[in-house]
């Protein structure tokens, strides 16, 4: 506080000292008050309070009006004309403060500093900042108390003591709970690295496998797949087949056939082996082995199903050749002699079974050595050729035509009776006899000669048949060529 420039009430220390001037004036003036002098007046108005006791038991001799404030005493009388200051102290410091007494009177101590909890006549409490020394009253020793309240920075210190307190705990509880985040993040990040390396190992394996390959869910999305499932349906990878269904990539019909095995195969559960052909995307079938198989989740429920395509179309591809290369005359395309005879003999036993007509045509080239002689081998095969050719665009898709000579054929006509096959006869020998073979010696004609029988007629199995028919196509040749005849008959049907 300051006042015109001066230190009015600076420190204790100040004040002791102006106090202890002050009581040695009073020894010689009036000797149990303070005088009225500026002093008094600085100790009186001050905003600390001050007491002046006696002994240990701290009898007040003199308080000023702000130590009467401090211990909420109407008047400072209230508190001289107590016996003792210790009365507002509770037992463990009114007997601290008995023994810092002592020790300030017995001269051990110059000067004490403690700070008290002290209970008003009201019950309150407050807390004191007590500073005390010896001084001289009334010509004997005296204690001299300053009094200062701290009960705000008390309470605030307890406050922020408790604060401090719950801080730690707190903090100490957002340690423990980091920590076991932390474990728990870096157990989550261990399984989720183990889950990548797994999801790598996998993804690279799917990739490494030739055949295609994909997963897909219960609604027919596709959820992953390799480059081959891909390309099999002429896209270049995985991201642009992915969340896609069978209904984006395949033509209709086979997409509704899939959605009907995948559900049919979603109630049976387990896997699952079928052949399928499917018009790849360059248009060509492609015949596919499927090994399916449902998939789970965590919980056992179908998730979807898991798919590996063996694509066997090459395969199928070569099978029909040799199959085509076994059954096929090289030359000529036509049937060769066993596939044709077999063929033949199932036709045979259907039109049987059924009780249909069935006939069979014989034909022979006429003079086929000479052409062989006159124009070479290779005139000769192309006359072979031509031959094959021109029979070929005049029978039908039921008909079937085997070599099973040099320049022998056979032709077995379904649903045919001897009438009927004498027509075809007729017909085919006609077209071959109005046809030539650009040769360097100029246009070639040949002619051929035909007999023709009938089942049942002429023979109940194919080798019987097949007589009859060669006995008629004798016949045509010793007739005289260029005509075909019935093996009933044995006798020229038509002559060119
Ligand atoms: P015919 O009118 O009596 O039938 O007289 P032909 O000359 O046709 O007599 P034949 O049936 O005995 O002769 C068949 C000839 O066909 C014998 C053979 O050299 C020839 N030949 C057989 N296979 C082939 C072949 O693959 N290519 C050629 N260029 N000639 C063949
Ligand atoms: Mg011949
Ligand atoms: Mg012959």
């Amino acid at each position: 506080m300051q006042a015109g420039g001066e230190d009015v009430f600076p420190s204790w220390q100040c004040v002791r000292q102006r106090v202890a001037a002050l009581w040695e004036s009073l020894r010689v003036r009036a000797p149990s008050a303070v005088p009225d002098t500026p002093f008094r007046k600085l100790v009186e108005g001050a905003s600390q309070g001050v007491l002046v006791a006696q002994g240990v038991e701290v009898r007040p001799l003199y308080a000023n009006r702000a130590m009467a404030t401090l211990l909420r005493l109407a008047h400072p009388a209230e508190l001289t004309s107590r016996a003792s200051l210790l009365t507002f102290l509770m037992a463990p410091e009114a007997e601290e403060v008995r023994e810092v007494c002592s020790s300030l009177l017995n001269g051990r101590l110059e000067r004490a500093r403690r700070h008290l909890e002290v209970v008003r006549p009201d019950q309150s409490t407050v807390w004191l900042d007590m500073t005390v020394t010896v001084c001289q009253w009334d010509g004997q020793d005296a204690l001299a108390f300053s009094f200062r309240d701290i009960t705000e920075f008390v309470e605030r210190e307890r406050d922020l003591e408790f604060s401090r307190g719950s801080l730690e705990s707190q903090a100490a509880e957002m340690i423990a709970l980091a920590e076991a985040t932390h474990l728990e993040h870096a157990r989550a990040e261990a399984a989720r690295e183990d889950a990548e390396r797994q999801r790598r190992f996998l993804q690279t394996l799917v990739a490494t496998i030739p055949s295609p390959l994909y997963y897909k869910d219960r609604d027919g999305r596709i959820l992953g797949c390799n480059a081959a499932f891909a390309r099999l349906y002429g896209r270049s990878d995985e991201s642009e087949v992915v969340g896609l269904t069978v209904h984006d990539l395949a033509v209709p019909d086979y997409a509704k056939r899939t959605d009907v095995l995948d559900a049919a195969l979603f109630d049976r559960g387990g896997a699952e082996r079928y052949d399928r052909t499917f018009p790849g995307p360059d248009g060509t079938a492609r015949t596919l082995i499927f090994n399916k198989a449902v998939f789970t989740d965590a919980n056992g429920v179908p998730a979807g199903v898991v798919g590996v395509i063996t694509d066997i179309s090459e395969q199928k591809r070569l099978e029909n050749e040799l199959r085509r290369l076994a059954t096929t005359d090289s030359l000529t395309g036509a049937l060769n002699r066993r596939a044709f005879l077999d063929e033949a003999h199932r036709l045979i036993g259907h039109a049987q079974r059924y009780h249909e007509p069935l006939s069979v045509i014989l034909s022979d080239i006429d003079h086929f050595k000479r052409i062989n002689d006159t124009h070479g081998h290779a005139v000769g095969d192309l006359a072979l050729r031509l031959f094959v050719v021109t029979l070929r665009n005049r029978l039908r898709e039921s008909d079937v035509l085997g070599r099973i000579g040099g320049e022998e054929f056979a032709i077995v006509l379904p649903h045919a009776a001897l009438p009927e096959a004498m027509k075809v006869a007729e017909d085919l020998r006609m077209a071959l006899a109005n046809q030539d073979i650009e040769t360097p010696h100029g246009p070639l004609v040949f002619t051929a000669s035909l007999g023709v029988a009938e089942l049942g007629t002429h023979g109940t199995i194919i080798d019987a048949v097949m007589q009859a028919a060669d006995a008629a196509l004798y016949t045509a040749k010793a007739l005289g060529r260029n005509r075909v005849v019935a093996a009933s008959e044995s006798r020229p049907a038509s002559t060119g």
